[in-house]
């Protein structure tokens, strides 16, 4: 049987349907030099030290780092995104009614205050023809959580980017998480956790399938 985990990946986006590592992208069009130059100025407007041994290296440092976690932006084909993933799509069984689950973790930054925000998502799919592979999904978070984020915005991209592999009978996308904006900058903590809940399809129409998988959201601390 082939299995197109083991192919190997030709561009930057088939890596992202075929490799088991980070995502991660070169993105030789930054211009880190500007980029490092700006965070240089920005750590000289708030009076940091730029001589001190600990930040010396910081300009440099955080440029990678932010190149990094917006390295979703690189791939803004959608089109070539949907066709990609389409290949690890595999044919659903008709006879029956499945509900496919899938949890993981994410971490993004807000889009607000660049903080990071991370947490829990669960992602659940009523499949019509086809089914895409587990693995594929945390792939398809990571691509929309490496950009500037609100938990909101990432639920729904990354249901709309489902639907338009997968086009399931229903999408439930939720997402619960602890934000740095809130706990950092002084306002209550018992707010910084938020959940955020995305029902289409299905899981709108049928009491059952939304509380099957409401139920499923609800037990993730016991399997933790
Ligand atoms: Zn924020």
């Amino acid at each position: 049987m082939k299995t197109p985990d083991v192919q190997i990946a030709q561009t930057e986006m088939e890596a992202l349907v075929y490799d088991r590592g980070l995502l991660t992208s070169p993105r030789p069009s930054v211009d880190r030099e500007k980029l490092q130059e700006h965070l240089r100025e920005v750590l000289r407007l708030l009076h940091v030290n730029l001589e001190d041994e600990a930040v010396v290296d910081t300009p440099r440092r955080w440029a990678e780092s932010l190149v990094t976690m917006t390295s979703g932006y690189d791939y803004t084909d959608v089109k070539k995104l949907t066709t990609l993933f389409r290949k690890a799509c595999t044919a659903a069984d008709e006879n029956c009614q499945n509900l496919v689950v899938i949890g993981g973790t994410y971490k993004t930054l807000c889009a607000h205050h660049i903080l990071p925000f991370f947490g829990q998502f669960i992602i659940g799919y009523i499949p019509e023809r086809t089914i895409i592979g587990a693995s594929k999904i945390p792939r398809i978070v990571e691509v929309h959580m490496r950009r500037l984020q609100s938990q909101e915005h990432l639920a729904h991209d990354i249901a709309d980017t489902i639907e338009k592999i997968v086009e399931p009978k229903g999408i439930a996308v939720w997402m619960g998480g602890v934000h740095l904006c809130m706990v950092m900058r002084g306002v209550e903590q018992e707010s910084s956790f938020m959940e955020t809940n995305v029902l289409r399809g299905n899981f709108l129409s049928d009491d059952r399938t939304r509380q099957e998988f409401m139920s499923i959201v609800n037990r993730r601390g016991d399997r933790a």
